[in-house]
């Protein structure tokens, strides 16, 4: 019988310079003799860089383009000097990836903006598999590079694809009877798929994690272990509240709780696939892989011990009135509703009274105008655009003071597991 297999997936961070390629390299010499799959994420801001080669392009500056096409070659350049020697190939095959990206830019844009986007920015993964396939290989280790978009089949939804389950599925559920009749390690790319016509798209920005678990779910996986910068869930971000720490073990639906309410966890859809194959999924740090790190399963025991905190900063708290002091009733919420959804305004929080209804969403100031000019033509709208949003789960032992001190809270909510309130800046 085949033995367990395992995913790994790396973020950009973990790869973002020589050094760190080298601890990767070194953390799954650990695992050596075992089945893994790896799923790799861009080096660094490279996707960042590439957002701005894809902005550039469809804006026509073309010149523009090039430029940030070189420097993110020069960052990638510099990584391979220090990893390999002068005549390794993988100068080669970095280089004419990059100049299948330069051509690129000779096509003119397609008429949809996200297409092309998913065009251009899927180099970057593309990039950095190159560059851990010819590192690892280079270390001693047996790799099988693959192709995402070979498996990871979609709909046209660019920058936000739907996977065709029945025909990904298959195709890694077949693949992986061969990739591991013998212990190996299979690479491929994070965020990355192919869509139905055949065109490279993405699932999203963030979206390795989820490719992570597309390859688990298929494969029938042991174990997927993501790889971050920090020790595991945190239970607050540890730049707003040093003393934060992880959790050392949640359930599933605490995961996706936490990932709703704002929290930067894991990618939101990364969780269902697991859920419904019940494998564990733990959250562990690059930076100290002997770390305990969180595990999320299906077990919820745990979830309630230890408070955490969400905030979002940058809020508007609107609220909407009919004009003739009628209530608000179900007709005006729908309409409400159908406002906010054609305006792709995601709502964080609502409450509502008989004469007004509360919102509580990002503050976007070109989208926000459009909203409120959409809803005055029905209601009064009043809002407050500098607020911020606290959410805290699991409260019973919190408090909210260090927050609200000399400052206002403007409305809170309350249920058994989350307390919610929205502070007026200053
Ligand atoms: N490289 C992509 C991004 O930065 C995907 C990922 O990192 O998960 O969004
Ligand atoms: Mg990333």
């Amino acid at each position: 019988m085949q033995s367990a297999i395992r995913v790994f997936k790396f973020g950009g961070a973990s790869v973002k310079d020589a050094a760190a390629v080298r601890n990767v390299a070194s953390i799954l010499k650990k695992y050596d003799n075992q089945n893994l799959v790896v799923i790799l994420s861009a080096m660094g801001k490279t996707t960042n860089a590439l957002e701005r080669v894809h902005q550039a392009y469809v804006s026509g500056q073309k010149s523009d383009a090039l430029k940030r096409i070189s420097e993110s070659k020069d960052f990638h350049q510099s990584i391979l000097n220090d990893l390999f020697k002068k005549d390794h190939v993988v100068y080669n095959s970095i280089s004419s990836v990059f100049s299948e990206l330069e051509g690129e830019l000779n096509l003119s844009p397609e008429a949809s903006f996200d297409k092309s986007y998913d065009r251009i920015v899927s180099y970057g993964e593309r990039i950095a598999t190159t560059v851990l396939n010819a590192y690892l290989i280079e270390s001693g280790f047996k790799v099988k590079h693959v192709t995402a978009g070979d498996f990871i089949s979609t709909d046209n939804t660019y920058r936000d694809a739907y996977v065709n389950w029945e025909v990904t599925g298959a195709r890694i559920f077949e693949a992986g009877k061969l990739w591991f009749a013998e212990t190996g390690i299979v690479l491929t790319q994070g965020f990355i798929g192919r869509s139905e016509e055949g065109c490279p798209i993405s699932l999203g920005r963030e979206g390795s994690d989820f490719s992570a678990s597309i390859f688990a779910h298929a494969l029938n996986a042991a174990e997927v272990i993501i790889w971050k910068d920090v020790p595991g869930i945190m239970n607050a971000d540890p730049k707003l509240i040093p003393t934060a720490i992880a959790l050392p073990h949640i359930s599933y639906r605490e995961a996706v709780e936490l990932a709703y309410y704002g929290a930067s966890v894991i990618h939101p859809k990364t969780i269902k696939p697991l859920e419904n194959k019940n494998i564990p999924l733990s959250v562990k740090s690059f930076i100290n892989p002997a770390g305990q790190g969180t595990i999320i399963d299906r077990n919820g025991t745990d979830d309630k011990l230890v408070p955490s905190y969400i905030f979002k900063f940058n809020q508007v708290l609107l609220s909407i009135l009919p004009r003739d002091f009628s209530f608000i009733n179900e007709k005006n919420m729908s309409e409400i509703f159908t406002m906010f959804s054609r305006n792709n305004v995601k709502v964080r929080l609502m409450q509502n009274s008989a004469v007004s209804f509360s919102v509580c969403f990002d503050y976007e100031p070109a989208k926000m105008s459009v909203l409120i000019e959409d809803l005055q033509k029905r209601f009064a709208v009043r809002y407050n655009d500098s607020v911020d949003l606290v959410t805290i789960r699991h409260y019973t032992n919190a408090s909210a003071d260090e927050f609200t001190t000399g400052r206002k809270v403007l409305l809170e909510q309350k249920s058994r597991s989350t307390w919610q309130l929205i502070i007026s800046k200053n």
